[in-house]
């Protein structure tokens, strides 16, 4: 902090407070913060990835340690998969979850990256494939009506079956 900051940071506690007498120095604030966190690298059982956690957040069994982004990635599936109405299988995978209550880790990541993932990716799979099929039978018809109407021009006889009805014998 600049000397100018300093003084005008005085200046308004002083206004505040006439009895201080200003800041006592840097060794007070270091005595008086907090001592750094001591750190202890452990894997994460869920993603194996090594982080380097305070010793107070962990837990006493240190193969139960769940780093905070998987435990986002959970708490981020429990959000979804319960603000799915109707969704059946999301129910199954719940009871699931809650049959192996020991939180067996991939359980949880598959879950997660299914529910999360899979069905966010699905459904787009499925909109452009009901988009794309929309466009390609409209399309369809619109071609089978112009060789009707060509047929029907030309006095031919026209025997070609709708498109629906195509698609009906491709299956
Ligand atoms: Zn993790």
């Amino acid at each position: 902090m600049s000397r100018r900051k300093d003084r005008e940071r005085f200046q308004r506690i002083k206004e505040q407070n006439p009895d201080y007498t200003g800041f006592r120095g840097a060794d007070t604030v270091v005595e008086e913060s907090a001592p750094p966190p001591v750190l202890e690298s452990i894997v994460c059982s869920v993603c194996q990835r090594r982080r380097n956690v305070p010793v107070d957040t962990l837990p006493e069994d240190r193969a139960e340690y769940v780093c905070l982004r998987c435990q986002d990635g959970l708490y981020q599936w429990r959000g979804f998969a319960t603000a799915v109405p109707g969704a059946p299988f999301v129910d199954t995978l719940l009871a699931a979850l809650k049959e192996a209550s020991g939180l067996t880790p991939w359980l949880i990541i598959f879950t997660y990256y299914l529910v999360e993932g899979l069905t966010v990716l699905a459904e787009r799979y499925l909109r452009s494939r009901y988009a794309k099929g929309r466009v390609d039978e409209r399309q369809q018809w619109i071609a089978w009506n112009q060789r009707r109407e060509e047929a029907m021009r030309e006095g031919r006889e026209f025997t070609e079956p709708p498109p629906a009805s195509d698609g009906d014998k491709a299956k």
